[in-house]
């Protein structure tokens, strides 16, 4: 098996997908080797965040997902009877799309054949290495074994990520210790209501209709909270445990998929080492609470996929940003320790809160939670919209005023409106994946980025003047968080 790659992306879950198209986007050569020689018909995600739609959108690609999914405005912490509301948000979509994984990882796979990419189905990566000029991986294919070289190793192979292993990198936290039930299955008389949700000292179930007579039934059942994960789960204990919970077990009959997943709880110590990468559940594993792992993971694609295009290109050096690549860890393992530390907060909620202390323990954050504020530092967490770069990635040119309270925001889709009266949207400037800088206000000041990175456009940003006030332009990132902003006075300065 020969290959020109620039860039080996070993798994084609949603985030190798994702990362393969952001770097073919760019003209990047990339290669992705999947062991799978089919798409995985169940589903594990159901839900993609606002933020998540944003990245799509960010790309000219959102409306895809859209097509295929149903928007819910809440969504939970915990199970905690108050919802979570994203109607709040400032974006153009302030919901979580409820679409099943196999169709996300259907339409990224045919964004991806559109882009060229090269997926290879029915690769098994058998071992990795590196030295100072590449990365190679080794495996088997068809029984016939292959060697694969590139610029760039990353391993976005899930939770055992063989990437990670052999990189020796350590995967430390905490092991699985309780365990719930979910089932994919008919139900002959389904609760009434769109969606059910409920927990008392017996446990939690949620009951989730994912079309026709399908529904998901995930059951936290106090009683048989510590069986193993990998303990076979039966129609028959799927029904009782419901049946412990809610009184009824709704009928529950020709199962399509009957599983187990636990708390354990990993971070992997770094998310780079040397030309090799670590991205989504290869990076952070976690109890799926909330529908986080493939949002986060989809969005370390996002910030990845840039960067490396960015080196590979000759943007980053003509544009004097020295470690463009050591930015992707600095910048996402935060996002990966608070996803660890929220999900566990969440196990605690869920699975270790049925005696009288527990219980008070939920209905006291539930009405917490009603409070508008709390809600919605909860609905950014979750989301994704929150997220904040700490620091300016580009070197700021000595004499120039910034803006601190812009640096590292990510911004939502403005309308921009230009000096002839047209109106275009932000994220359209950003759909080739180059920076943008917008200027707001004032003329007269120069870019430091490379032309072929960069564009520049000139627009007022209605409804937003006060919000920009002292603002002259914003730098931003190809990812959509703004970079720096430039003063007002600095400009008038130049
Ligand atoms: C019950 C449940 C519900 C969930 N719900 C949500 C939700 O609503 N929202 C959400 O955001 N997340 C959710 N998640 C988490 C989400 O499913 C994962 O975070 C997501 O699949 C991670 O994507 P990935 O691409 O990193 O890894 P994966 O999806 O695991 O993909 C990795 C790929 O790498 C391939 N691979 C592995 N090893 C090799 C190798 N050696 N060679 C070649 N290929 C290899 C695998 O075959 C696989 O296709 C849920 C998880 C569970 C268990």
């Amino acid at each position: 098996m020969t290959s020109n790659a620039e860039i080996i992306v070993s798994g084609a879950g949603p985030v190798g997908l994702l990362l393969a198209c952001e770097l073919a986007l760019a003209g990047v050569r990339v290669t992705v080797l999947e062991r799978r020689t089919e798409p995985v018909a169940q589903s594990r995600a159901l839900t993609m965040h606002g933020r998540t739609l944003e990245m799509l959108a960010l790309r000219g690609v959102a409306d895809r997902f859209l097509a295929r999914g149903m928007p819910i405005p809440s969504g939970h912490f915990a199970g905690l009877p108050t919802r979570l509301d994203f109607s709040a948000c400032d974006s153009t979509y302030p919901f979580t799309l409820f679409l099943p994984q196999s169709v996300t990882e259907q339409l990224l796979e045919a964004w991806a054949g559109e882009l060229g990419v090269d997926v290879r189905r029915g690769a098994t990566v058998e071992s990795t290495g590196q030295d100072q000029d590449g990365a190679w991986v080794t495996g088997t294919r068809d029984g016939t074994p292959f060697r694969l070289d590139a610029r760039y190793l990353v391993g976005a192979d899930g939770a055992r990520s063989l990437v990670r292993r052999q990189a020796g990198i350590a995967f430390d936290g905490l092991p699985p210790t309780k365990t719930a039930m979910l089932g994919d299955v008919l139900l002959r008389s389904p609760p009434p209501g769109r969606a059910l949700s409920l927990g008392n000292p017996a446990g939690g179930l949620m009951v989730v209709p994912l079309g026709g007579e399908l529904y998901r039934v995930i059951v936290v059942d106090a009683q048989e909270i510590d069986v193993p994960v990998e303990a076979p789960l039966t129609l028959e204990g799927l029904a009782a445990a419901t049946r412990r919970v809610a009184g009824d077990d709704y009928g529950i009959h020709a199962p399509q998929w009957l599983s187990r997943f636990s708390n354990q709880t990993c971070l992997a110590q770094s998310y780079r080492q040397g030309r090799i990468f670590l991205a989504g559940d290869a990076a952070h594993i976690h109890l799926p609470a909330g529908g986080q792992g493939m949002n986060v993971g989809m969005q370390d694609a996002m910030n990845l996929g840039w960067k490396l295009a960015g080196v590979l290109r000759g943007g980053a050096s003509a544009s004097g940003i020295a470690s463009l690549l050591d930015s992707y860890e600095a910048e996402r393992h935060p996002v990966g320790a608070a996803l660890y530390r929220n999900t566990l907060a969440q196990s605690a909620l869920m699975m270790n809160s049925f005696d009288p202390a527990g219980q008070a323990l939920r209905a006291t954050l539930s009405e917490l939670i009603k409070g508008p504020e709390l809600n919605a530092a909860l609905a950014h967490d979750l989301s994704g919209f929150g997220i904040r770069y700490a620091a300016a990635l580009l070197p700021v040119a000595q004499g120039v005023e910034v803006c601190a309270r812009w640096t590292g925001r990510r911004l939502p889709d403005w309308p921009l409106r230009h000096a002839d009266g047209t109106v275009s949207s932000l994220y359209r400037h950003l759909a080739g994946g180059r920076w943008l800088v917008l200027r707001v206000a004032q003329d007269g000041w120069q870019s430091p980025l490379d032309d072929d990175w960069v564009e520049t456009v000139t627009a007022a940003v209605p409804g937003r003047e006060a919000e920009l006030d002292g603002v002259a332009a914003l730098v931003v990132r190809p990812d959509g968080h703004v970079d720096h902003a430039i003063a007002s006075a600095m400009v008038a300065n130049t």
